[in-house]
């Protein structure tokens, strides 16, 4: 059987107004067939409900590059400290997000997508490796074992985590795996006040500093977005990350 493939749309002048940058011709060859790669895959693995070209150009690659705008290479300015990165890692990174879109826009970027499902894992593993992304690595664990390990523990310049739970979880999951004076970025939809209290508590309990939070408007569909950048002030006390499980069931702050 063949299955015929829509193309994503361009919006170069979306992505130029929004994000002051916009992919180049081989960047966005490497959408087109990151998109391509994923619908195959969902047949498979149950990857994601955003399928339609633009609903996936939106949600899954523009909403992913959002949280790295301050480092796109034209950037305005930013209120938040940049810390030149190497090591990024993609906690709970499901078909790849925001993992590869970000592979793809950085290409000198080390990336490890982790997830604790194994079989996403060795799907992205696959799929990264077709579309010639050498610099991503793939690792099948849980948030809480990988911030243990002492290979891994705050060895990130940069920590992304999108849809993976409450604020409080992300940020456990998220911090010990950052170095000092790196930068974990929550990807967060509506953002409350009490929400922002409850981050403040944890992070300040698990070596995380300022935090600046930034709103955006999703450009096609109007949505709300809010990503919120911890710089890492100092190391994670050894209790963090708590064991498998403890973390969701009983969240800090
Ligand atoms: N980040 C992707 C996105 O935004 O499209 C996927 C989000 S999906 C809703 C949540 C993912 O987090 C799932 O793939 C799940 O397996 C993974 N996950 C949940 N808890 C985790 C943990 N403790 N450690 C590692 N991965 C976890």
């Amino acid at each position: 059987m063949t299955t015929a493939f829509s193309s994503l749309p361009t919006l170069g002048d979306t992505w130029q107004k929004t994000l002051q940058w916009q992919p180049d011709k081989s960047q966005r060859a490497l959408f087109q067939k990151l998109y391509k790669g994923i619908l195959q895959g969902n047949q498979q693995f149950n990857l994601t409900r955003i399928t339609a070209p633009e609903e996936f150009w939106e949600k899954h690659l523009w909403d992913s590059l959002l949280g790295i705008a301050p480092w796109l290479p034209t950037a305005e300015p930013s209120e938040i400290a940049v810390p030149p990165v190497q090591r990024v890692i993609d906690i709970g990174t499901g078909g790849g997000f925001p993992g590869l879109p970000v592979a793809i826009a950085q290409p000198t970027w080390q990336i490890t997508c982790l997830d604790s499902t194994r079989k996403k894992i060795a799907f992205l593993a696959e799929l990264s490796q077709s579309l010639g992304l050498d610099q991503v690595q793939t690792a099948a664990d849980r948030a809480e074992s990988f911030g243990r390990h002492p290979a891994q523990r705050e060895s990130y310049d940069l920590a992304l985590i999108r849809a993976v739970g409450p604020v409080t979880v992300c940020a456990e999951y998220a911090l010990p795996l950052v170095k000092v004076n790196g930068v974990a970025v929550l990807y967060r939809g509506q953002w409350t006040a009490a929400e922002a209290s409850a981050l403040g508590e944890a992070a300040a309990r698990l070596g995380g500093g300022d935090i600046e939070v930034q709103a955006a408007t999703t450009p096609l569909t109007q949505g709300v977005r809010h990503c919120l950048y911890i710089r890492k002030q100092s190391s994670t006390p050894v209790e963090f990350p708590r064991a498998p499980g403890t973390p969701a069931k009983q969240p800090l702050g």
